[in-house]
């Protein structure tokens, strides 16, 4: 390896540690591919094309079939939904945001403080550390997807309760039909349990891909690759797991054929 290659790696990490908010750590090579070639089995269309993707991406929200539906499950279904007692301490709920043809889904557990105050999904500080965590994959916030199991404020952002989740979950699952993503990345525990249909927890869940069923049943229908990860909330208490989530998410970025800022 040239002295010129090896500099332009050492400054590409300290651009993603700084993004990522790590202020110390080991030089990680990337395991995903350097180049945009191909990624084997994504097909051949446009999705492998994130940059092509993205700029399909700036028509206005209603524009596409996709928007349109996600438009009409909020408008009609969610903003209305009493299906649960979350309904009585909203402010207003909080249906996700993002490309409507996205490559890649965050799904997180419930929207916070702000979240019910703004009516946008990840806008707190666990958002702004998910912006930076997005920013390091060499993608933006408009180029994803980004929305949770719950749809309505948790009071004092209390865990969700299993009638919660059962109630709400039907929506995600639609929203999740709607846009197609080629790979979802979880959460925390919530998300990635109820994604999963398991009780594991996330310390063993994550690392690796597992596949998610839109029918919520194993080997049931079409299956979209899914990586549990953690929670950015968490990662504002326990910064020291950011070095596992940049691991998660240089897998999603092999996957997807992603390079990252300042790659080459
Ligand atoms: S959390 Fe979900 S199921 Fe409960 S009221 Fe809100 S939208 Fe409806």
């Amino acid at each position: 390896m040239g002295l010129a290659t090896l500099k332009q790696l050492l400054t590409q990490q300290l651009r993603t540690d700084q993004l990522l908010g790590l202020r110390s750590v080991p030089l990680v090579w990337p395991e995903f591919s350097t180049s945009k070639k191909e990624v084997p089995g994504a097909g051949g269309d446009s999705r492998n094309a994130p940059t092509a993707r993205a700029d399909a991406s700036h028509t206005q929200a209603g524009d596409s079939p996709q928007a349109g539906r996600l438009r009409l499950l909020d408008d009609t279904q969610v903003k209305s939904c009493t299906k649960c007692s979350l309904c009585k301490e909203r402010t207003q709920t909080v249906f996700g945001q993002g490309n409507a043809s996205p490559r890649l889904v965050f799904v997180g557990e419930a929207p916070g403080y702000e979240e019910d105050q703004q009516g946008l999904a990840f806008v707190g500080r666990a958002g702004q550390l998910l912006t930076r965590m997005i920013t390091a994959m060499g993608l933006t916030r408009d180029e994803v997807y980004i929305c949770n199991v719950l749809k309505c404020r948790p009071p004092k952002n209390r865990d969700p309760s299993a009638e919660e989740i059962l109630a709400c979950s039907p929506y995600l699952r639609e929203q999740l039909e709607i846009l197609q993503p080629e790979v979802v990345v979880s959460l925390g525990s919530p998300a990635s349990k109820t994604l999963l249909n398991t009780a594991e927890g996330i310390g063993r869940l994550r690392g690796r891909f597992h596949d998610f069923y839109l029918s919520g049943h194993s080997g049931d229908g079409p299956s979209v690759p899914l990586m549990p990860t953690y929670h950015p909330a968490y990662l504002l208490r326990s910064p020291s797991e950011k070095r596992k989530t940049w691991s998660d998410l240089q897998m999603v970025m092999s996957r997807l054929g992603l390079t990252p800022p300042g790659g080459s």
